[in-house]
C-alpha cells in the first residue's frame, strides 16, 4: 500500500491531468490513474474558450497551446433553409477582459499531451497506467482505490483525498452514491472528419448551421501537422439504422447538403456515433471523494462547453484542496466548491448547450424564425453582442462561479 500524504485522482483525460499539474506545482503529491496507455486520439472536444486559456497561462501551458492550435476569434451561425448567414459573434469584443480573446480550436487529445508533459516533469506527480480503477472507498481520514494491472493482479492505493474525474459513467460519483439527473437526446450525433476545406464557403472555423432536421456544426481542427482538418456534427434521425448513419452515402449526403459541388470527392478520415445526455450530479461532493469534469456534469458539445468548464472545475478545486492541505477546515471549503461548480454547471452550461440544440433544430416555424433574429438582434447590438460572447465563451461562468460564497 502507498503512504497515504497524496491525492488520488481517477482519470487522466483533460480534466484529470490539468487538475494533476496544478496540485503537483502546488506543492501535494498526486497519482492519477488511467485505463489507457496513452491519451485517446478520438474527436471529441476541440475547443479551449478564453477563460480557459486565461486560466492556463499560470501553468505555462498556453505557449505550446497557441503555437498547435488555430486561433478562432469569430463563429457563425447559418440558416440552412434560407442558405444564409443569420449572425457572427466575434470574440475580440472581450480585449481587455480576457488575455486571449479568442478560441484555440485544438483536437483534445493534444491538449492532454500538452498538460502530461508539464506534469511528467514535476517530481510530486506520478502517472499510473494503464490500470483500471475498480473501486474506491474511504473512512474519516483517508481514501483508497484498488487498481487492478494488466497482469490482473490488484493493488491498494491509499490517500487523504480522492478526485473523481473518471468521465461520464464515474465509478467515483457511483461510489459517492449522488444522482445524476437528466436526459438523453433522442437521436444520435454522427461526428465526421474530412481533409476537404470548407474556408472557400464563407465559413468561419466555428459554425453552426440551423435546420429542423438536417442542422450541423462544421468546425476546423489543425490535424497532422497543421494541414488542417474539417470535424463535422451531424444528427442521425430515429428511423436511420446505425449501418446507414455510418456509411459513406449518408455522409456524403450531408456533405452535399453543406457544400456546393461534388460530395464524392471528400476523403471521410473518421466517423464515429455517439448519444448525448444533459446531465448534472446531485452533489460534487461525497466526505473525501470529490467530482470534476464530466464525472460531474454532461452536455451536448454544440457550444464548446463541456471540457472547458470540467477544466475549471479542476482548478477551482486546487486553489481549495491547497488551503485544506495547509491546514483550513474541509468542509466550508468543499462545500463551496460545490456551490460554484453545480449551480454555474446548471445555469450556464446545461442552458447553454440545450438552448444552442434548441436553436438548431428548432421545427415549429415561427419559434424557428424568431430564435434566429433573436440571434441577429443580438449579433447587431453591440451590448448584447458582448453579454452573448462573455456567455459563449465561459467568462460569464467563471465570474459568477468565482462570486458564489
Ligand atoms: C464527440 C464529442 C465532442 C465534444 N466536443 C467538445 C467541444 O468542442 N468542447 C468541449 O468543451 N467539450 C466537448 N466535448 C466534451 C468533452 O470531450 C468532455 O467534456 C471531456 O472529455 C471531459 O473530460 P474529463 O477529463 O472530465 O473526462 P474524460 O475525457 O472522459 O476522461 C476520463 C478519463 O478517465 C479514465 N477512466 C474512467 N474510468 C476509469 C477507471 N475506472 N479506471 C481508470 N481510468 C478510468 C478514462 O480512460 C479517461 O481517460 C465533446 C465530447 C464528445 C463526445
Amino acid at each position: 500500500m502507498s503512504t497515504n500524504e497524496r491525492i488520488l485522482i481517477i482519470g487522466g483525460g483533460p480534466v484529470g491531468t490539468v487538475t494533476g499539474l496544478a496540485l503537483a506545482r502546488a506543492g501535494i503529491p498526486v497519482t492519477v490513474f488511467d485505463r489507457l496507455p496513452v491519451p485517446a486520439a478520438d474527436h471529441r472536444a476541440a475547443t479551449l474558450q478564453p477563460s480557459t486559456l486565461d486560466l492556463f497561462a499560470p501553468l505555462g501551458l498556453t505557449d505550446e497551446i497557441l503555437r498547435q492550435g488555430i486561433e478562432s476569434p469569430v463563429f457563425q451561425w447559418r440558416d440552412r433553409i434560407r442558405d444564409e448567414i443569420v449572425a457572427e459573434f466575434d470574440y475580440r469584443m472581450l480585449a481587455g477582459e480576457s488575455d486571449y480573446p479568442y478560441v484555440i480550436q485544438l483536437e483534445q487529445h493534444k491538449t492532454i499531451q500538452i498538460a502530461l508533459d508539464a506534469a511528467l516533469a514535476e517530481p510530486l506527480f506520478n502517472l499510473v497506467r494503464p490500470v483500471d480503477v475498480v473501486a474506491v472507498r474511504q473512512d474519516a481520514d483517508w481514501v483508497e482505490a484498488d487498481v487492478r494491472r494488466e497482469d490482473g493482479s490488484v493493488e491498494t492505493h491509499r490517500g487523504r483525498w480522492l478526485i473523481g474525474c473518471d468521465g461520464g459513467r464515474s465509478l467515483v460519483r457511483k461510489s459517492i452514491g449522488t444522482s445524476f439527473e437528466g436526459f438523453t437526446w433522442s437521436e444520435r450525433f454522427n461526428i465526421v472528419a474530412t481533409n476537404k476545406d470548407f474556408e472557400g464557403y464563407n465559413f468561419r472555423y466555428r459554425n453552426y448551421c440551423a435546420h429542423p432536421d438536417r442542422w450541423c456544426a462544421l468546425m476546423k481542427v489543425p490535424g497532422e501537422n497543421h494541414a488542417g482538418v474539417w470535424r463535422c456534427l451531424f444528427p442521425a434521425h430515429e428511423d436511420e439504422s446505425d449501418e446507414y448513419v455510418m456509411s459513406d452515402a449518408w455522409i456524403r449526403a450531408r456533405f452535399a447538403e453543406c457544400l456546393p459541388g461534388d460530395p464524392d470527392g471528400f476523403e471521410i478520415i473518421h466517423r464515429n456515433m455517439y448519444t448525448v445526455q444533459q446531465r448534472v450530479a446531485g452533489n460534487f461532493r461525497g466526505g473525501r471523494m470529490i467530482l470534476a469534469g464530466d464525472a460531474a456534469h454532461v452536455n451536448n458539445p454544440v457550444g464548446g462547453m463541456g471540457m472547458n468548464s470540467g477544466l475549471q472545475d479542476g482548478l477551482n478545486l486546487v486553489g481549495k484542496l491547497v488551503e485544506i492541505w495547509q491546514g483550513a477546515a474541509p468542509d466550508p471549503l468543499l462545500e463551496r466548491y460545490d456551490r460554484q461548480r453545480r449551480l454555474t454547471a446548471i445555469k450556464y452550461v446545461q442552458a447553454q448547450s440545450i438552448a444552442n440544440k434548441k436553436t438548431l433544430d428548432e421545427r415549429d416555424p415561427a419559434l424557428r424564425q424568431q430564435k434566429l433574429d433573436d440571434l441577429r438582434r443580438q449579433a447587431a447590438d453591440p451590448v448584447a453582442a458582448l453579454e452573448f460572447v462573455r456567455r459563449a465563451s465561459l467568462v460569464s461562468m467563471y465570474r459568477e462561479s468565482e462570486s458564489i460564497q
